[in-house]
C-alpha cells in the first residue's frame, strides 16, 4: 500500500515541473531497486514509486490524477469506466494500467504472473430525489464481459488442449530488455497461451479462443433509502471476467440524484417554501404542503410569522434507517401585485390606522413593506 499521494511517494510538491519529477524519481529508482536495495519492503516502495513516476510523469494522467483525487484515481485505474445511466450521455476515460515503467522491471519479476482477475466496471445512476429520499430497486443494463457459454470460459471448443509451442508449456518465456540500470533478464508471461502453457487443440469459434464474450447483461440494483450523490453501491462479482480460473471483476454503481423544483435536501432533512400573503401572516392561517411523495399536509400558520421563518413537519425528511428526517417549510410572504377595489379600500384603512399610531409604532403591514423594499420579490 503506498504512504500517501504520488506527490508524497516521489517527495516532490503538488506543483513540481517535469524535470523535478524525473529526478526524484530516478533517485528513489535507484535507492528502492531491489536488486540493490536489501529493506524488506524495497519492492513494494519500488513499485510504489514506479506507479507514481507512471501517473506523474503523463501529463494527461497526472491531470486526471489531480482533478480526482487520489483515491479515486486508484479506485478508477482499477478497471475502466463505462458510461451510462443517462447521465450527460456517457462518460468514458482510460485509466488503464501503469505502462512501461512497470512493465520494464516487473513483467514478472516475482515469478511467472497468475491469471489476471476481471476489471471492475463503474456504471453511473440518474434518480430523483423522491428516489433517493425513499430508496428504489432499478435494472439497469451493463455492456461486460463473461466467460464465453460456448466453450465455459476455456477457449477450447472441444475442451482439449496441447503444449503451447511457443513456450513449451512452461508458461514464460525469456525477455531481454534494457533500462536504466543497464541490461534485465526477465521472464513474462506467454503472449499465445497467456501464461497457461497450453493452447486449445481447436479454438471456440464463438470466443475465439480468448474464453470470453461480451454480453449486455440486466442487473438489478436496490438504491437504500437516503442515498446520495457520489454513494457506491458494490455489485460483487458483476464486473468483467478475468483469465480462466480467475475471478471476476465488481461492478460499481454510484448514484447521482437529480436535484428537484421543489425540494431541497439538507442532510436527513428536507426543505420547500410556502408562499402567504400579507394577511394569512399577520392573523395566522392553514396551508396545504406537499410532500416529497406527493401527498397533501395541512400545516398551521400562526399569527405574527415573520418572513423567511421556517416550520416543521416531523418525519417527511429522508426516510434513513430508524429516525427519517424532517421537512422544513420555509414562509414566504408574498405581497400582492394587483389589488380589487375591495382589497384596496382595506389596505388603505389598514394603513391610516397604521399612521395613526405614529412612526415609533408602525404596525405590521408597514414594517413588512420596508422589509420588502431591501429584498426584492423574484
Ligand atoms: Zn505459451
Ligand atoms: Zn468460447
Amino acid at each position: 500500500m503506498s504512504a500517501g499521494s504520488y506527490y508524497d511517494v516521489l517527495g516532490v510538491a503538488r506543483d513540481a515541473g517535469e524535470q523535478e519529477i524525473k529526478k526524484a524519481y530516478r533517485n528513489l529508482a535507484r535507492k528502492y531497486h531491489p536488486d540493490v536495495c536489501k529493506e524488506p519492503d524495497a519492492e513494494e516502495k519500488f513499485k510504489d514509486i514506479n506507479e507514481a513516476y507512471s501517473v506523474l510523469s503523463d501529463p494527461e494522467k497526472r491531470a486526471q490524477y489531480d482533478n480526482i483525487g487520489h483515491e479515486a484515481f486508484k479506485n478508477a485505474s482499477k478497471g475502466s469506466y463505462t458510461g451510462g445511466g443517462g447521465y450527460g450521455g456517457g462518460f468514458q476515460a482510460d485509466f488503464s494500467g501503469f505502462g512501461d515503467i512497470f512493465d520494464t522491471f516487473f513483467g514478472g519479476g516475482g515469478g511467472p504472473r497468475g491469471p489476471r482477475p476481471g476489471a471492475d466496471l463503474l456504471y453511473r445512476l440518474s434518480i430523483s430525489l423522491k428516489d433517493a429520499v425513499f430508496g428504489t430497486d432499478r435494472e439497469i443494463e451493463v455492456m461486460h464481459t463473461e466467460s464465453c457459454p460456448e466453450c465455459d470460459g476455456s477457449g477450447s471448443k472441444n475442451k482439449k488442449f496441447r503444449v503451447c509451442p511457443k513456450c513449451g508449456g512452461s508458461g514464460q518465456i525469456r525477455q531481454v530488455s534494457q533500462s536504466l540500470f543497464g541490461q534485465f533478464v526477465r521472464m513474462s508471461a506467454c503472449p499465445d497461451c497467456g501464461g497457461r502453457g497450453k493452447i486449445p487443440e481447436e479454438p471456440c469459434k464463438r470466443c475465439k479462443g480468448s474464453g470470453h464474450a461480451r454480453v449486455k447483461r440486466k442487473v438489478s440494483v436496490r438504491i437504500p433509502p437516503g442515498a446520495y450523490s457520489g454513494l457506491r453501491l458494490r455489485m460483487e462479482g458483476y464486473g468483467e471476467a478475468g483469465d480462466y480460473g480467475a475471478p471476476v471483476g465488481d461492478l460499481y454503481v454510484e448514484i447521482i440524484v437529480e436535484e428537484s423544483q421543489d425540494f431541497v435536501r439538507n442532510g436527513e432533512n428536507l426543505e420547500t417554501t410556502v408562499k402567504v400573503t400579507p394577511a394569512m401572516a399577520a392573523v395566522g392561517s392553514k396551508v396545504e404542503v406537499k410532500t416529497i411523495d406527493g401527498r397533501t399536509v395541512e400545516l398551521k400558520i400562526p399569527a405574527g410569522i415573520q418572513h423567511g421563518t421556517a416550520l416543521r413537519i416531523p418525519g417527511e425528511g429522508v426516510r434513513h434507517r430508524g429516525r427519517p428526517g424532517d421537512l422544513l417549510v420555509r414562509v414566504k410572504i408574498v405581497v400582492p401585485k394587483s389589488l380589487s377595489d375591495e382589497e384596496k379600500e382595506l389596505y388603505q384603512k389598514l394603513l391610516e390606522i397604521e399612521n395613526k399610531k405614529g412612526p415609533e409604532k408602525k404596525g405590521f403591514f408597514k414594517d413588512f413593506v420596508d422589509k420588502m423594499r431591501g429584498e426584492p420579490e423574484k
